[in-house]
């Protein structure tokens, strides 16, 4: 059963940022609107994600490490699934490969469990004022093959935050925190603070605090919709440089993706105004009814299968060229 694991437990933690990706998601499912996010050597020695959300019941943390024990879909809605998780498979697989510790409060009693190489310790009383604390230690130590396949702390510790900068733009109310611990003091790496007002200022600002003020300065609005497909975001003017770094961020339905459709889209709706060697910079939320995508494809979700992507195709090329249009381009 713990080989077993272990081997499932690769398809979802490839990396350290997979399992902050897994993390996070499930601390916005728990409805936090604050996370902290920790790290020391790339994520490879420690990852902690705190959260001010709903918590886990101490009797229930047993069960948040068992497979395919999810709190959030009962079986006869998969297909309209608003949250990120719904496959109960982050908590076990990460409990299968490294040291995991979750300290919940839930009420007003607080518990934590630990799980080592898939062999869960028992429960016990702990202290914590509020919401969840979930900590992996020593990821891939039991499994040197792994390990070795990772890359420097400093090129993980990159994709981490890489990770948390799409999350934090997909959640603008909430508030993050991404500190790295692997030095003698703590270093704050990225912070957001939560935006208010309407979801488009909401966005505009953590816009200004992910892509720079910059970006937000040289962005326009997107609003389009095309055969129960909406598009929005924002979009920088093609006089709008980042040197050779690519700014696209890619949703559907609140879904960070890194999907071929989509680029190809973006990049084909600036052909005419932005020359071929530099990369359109954008953040693009794609949101339609759940039947209309399949987000399944690979249990990290960064592919998606639209059922027309034709439609989606045309919704972005067209979106933004009147945007663009718009705005003088
Ligand atoms: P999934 O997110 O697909 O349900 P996970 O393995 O990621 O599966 O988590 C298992 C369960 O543990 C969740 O369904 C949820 O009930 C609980 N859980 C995990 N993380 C948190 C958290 N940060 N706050 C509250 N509950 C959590
Ligand atoms: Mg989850």
């Amino acid at each position: 059963e713990a080989a077993i694991n272990r081997i499932a437990a690769g398809e979802v933690v490839e990396r350290p940022a997979s399992a902050v990706k897994e993390l996070v998601e499930n601390a916005i499912d728990a409805g936090a609107t604050r996370i902290e996010i920790d790290y020391a050597d790339g994520g490879k020695r420690l990852i902690r994600v705190t959260d001010d959300g709903c918590g886990i019941a101490g009797d229930d943390l047993p069960l948040a490490l068992s497979r395919h024990a999810t709190s959030k879909i009962d079986g006869s809605d998969l297909l309209e699934i608003s949250t990120f998780g719904f496959r109960g498979e982050a908590l076990p697989s990460l409990g299968a490969v490294g040291r995991l510790t979750i300290t919940s409060r839930c009420g007003d009693a607080a518990a934590s469990i630990t799980v080592t190489g898939g062999r869960a310790e028992a429960v016990r009383p702990a202290a914590l004022s509020r919401g969840t604390r979930v900590e992996l230690r020593d990821l891939f130590h039991a499994t040197p093959a792994r390990l070795k396949f990772l890359r420097t702390d400093r090129a993980e510790a990159q994709a981490i935050a890489e990770t948390v900068k799409r999350l934090a733009l997909a959640e603008p109310f909430v508030a993050f925190t991404l500190t790295d611990l692997s030095g003698d003091s703590p270093r704050t790496v990225f912070r957001a603070d939560a935006q208010s007002g309407d979801l488009f200022d909401a966005l505009h600002g953590r816009t200004a605090q992910v892509l720079g003020r910059d970006f937000a300065a040289n962005a326009i609005p997107l609003d389009a919709e095309r055969e129960g497909h909406h598009l929005t975001g924002y979009a920088a003017l093609p006089t709008y440089s980042r040197g050779s770094s690519v700014q696209q961020f890619l949703f559907v339905n609140g879904r960070p993706v890194q999907d071929r459709l989509l680029i190809g889209a973006l990049r084909a709706a600036y052909m005419d105004v932005l020359s071929r060697d530099r990369h359109p910079a954008a953040v693009l939320f794609i949101d339609c009814a759940p039947r209309l995508v399949d987000v399944n494809v690979h249990p990290a979700k960064s592919q998606v299968r639209f059922r027309d992507g034709g439609s989606v195709r045309g919704l972005i090329v067209s979106g933004l060229r009147h945007a663009l249009a718009g705005a003088g381009h």
